[in-house]
């Protein structure tokens, strides 16, 4: 525990966010870094309770009250190296994660926890820019191949953890780009696409194989994988939406949220609209949008329907309106 009073003396403080006239007008993450100083500051907060509240929160397990201690101990570098020793991918935690931590926090028994989620992504961010993470190869390999379908993080986080053991994992992904619902579902203005590619990076000098375009069991067949792999892993995702089967179901201008998700970040990414839409372009620019359900995938299409402009957006949820801040687990 770096200061003991520091939860008695600092105000909890989480990122802040840009104004919502400016960040509807482009797709870029609208969190803003609170700087190095201020995250030491919120780390401070920690009580490195006896028993960790936000560990059984957590579902990586991270180990959350030591990586607090050392950022508010100025030692960055050791508290990466803590925080990858339970997430490969704590770039992502650290934006779009919901954060049941937080929740569990015992410090949110008065509306206040750590602002785990922040810290957590200041400490990646950090180390990227320091350059402290780097590929860390196998010194030597196993000779196991092994095939992964699906490239979304259960798919990549698999990859990583078996080629650092020396195995050589292919990644096979149906999609022309790796990712899954990370490249495909969640909005840029969530979650930047360049943290996606900086990983591969990592991950390819590491010795993972990607292969996009290939849909096991049509590209490519699941025997010709057990012929050529020692092993099979399926990390295919859930990808089955949820139906609403109510009369009006069928009329024009009901998509499913994926369907006109991914079409934005296939735009945003480059692709022509011809590509980025094949099956017909679903927009909301002009219109008046209705938005059913009130989870975070309604939050990503109201956040997509806004930016496209659209004339109006309205969210129906069947449960009573949440309340403004987290509630307590
Ligand atoms: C719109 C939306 C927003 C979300 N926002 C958040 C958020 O903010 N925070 C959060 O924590 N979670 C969020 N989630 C949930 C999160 O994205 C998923 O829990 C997570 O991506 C699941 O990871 P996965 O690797 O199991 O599967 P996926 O990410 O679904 O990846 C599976 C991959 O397997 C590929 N695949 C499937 N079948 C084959 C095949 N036969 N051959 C080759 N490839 C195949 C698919 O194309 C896909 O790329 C969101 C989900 C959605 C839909
Ligand atoms: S529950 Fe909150 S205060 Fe306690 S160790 Fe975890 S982050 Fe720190």
């Amino acid at each position: 525990m770096g200061k003991p009073t520091g939860f008695l003396e600092v105000e909890r403080q989480d990122r802040k966010y840009a104004p919502v006239a400016e960040r509807v007008t482009n797709w870029r993450e609208f969190t803003q870094e609170p700087g190095a100083e201020a995250v030491s500051k919120q780390a401070s907060r920690c009580m490195d309770c006896g028993i960790p509240f936000c560990h059984s929160g957590c579902p990586v397990n991270n180990l959350i009250p030591d990586w607090n201690d050392l950022v508010y101990k100025d030692d960055w570098q050791a508290a990466i190296e803590r925080l990858h020793q339970t997430n490969n991918f704590p770039e992502v935690t650290g934006r779009i994660c919901p954060a049941p931590c937080e929740a569990a926090c015992t410090l949110n028994i008065d509306d206040v926890p750590v602002t785990i989620k922040s810290i957590e992504g200041e400490i990646a961010d950090r180390a990227f820019r320091e350059g402290w993470i780097k590929p860390q190869c196998a010194p030597r390999g196993t000779g196991k191949r092994i095939a992964i379908v699906g490239s979304g993080p259960a798919g990549l986080a698999c990859a990583q953890q078996l080629a650092r053991m020396g195995h050589a994992p292919t990644v096979f992904e149906k999609s022309d780009r790796i990712g899954g619902l990370l490249r495909y579902g969640i909005p840029d203005f969530k979650l930047d696409k360049s943290v996606i590619d900086r990983r591969m990076e990592q991950m390819e000098v590491e010795g993972v194989i990607f292969r996009t375009n290939m849909e096991v069991g049509v590209t490519v067949s699941v025997e010709r994988l057990l012929d050529d792999y020692h092993v099979l892993v399926l990390a295919g995702g859930a990808e089955q939406p949820r139906d609403l089967p109510v009369p009006g179901r069928e009329l024009d201008g009901v998509h499913f949220a994926m369907d006109f998700l991914s079409q934005q970040n296939k735009r945003n990414a480059g692709d022509a609209e011809e590509k980025a839409a094949a099956g017909g372009t679903i927009s909301g620019h002009g219109k008046h949008v209705v938005v059913i359900g009130g989870g975070d995938t309604g939050s990503d299409c109201i956040g997509t329907s806004f930016r496209q402009g659209a004339a109006s957006v309205t969210q129906l949820e069947i449960l009573p309106q949440p309340r403004s801040t987290r509630t307590r687990r």
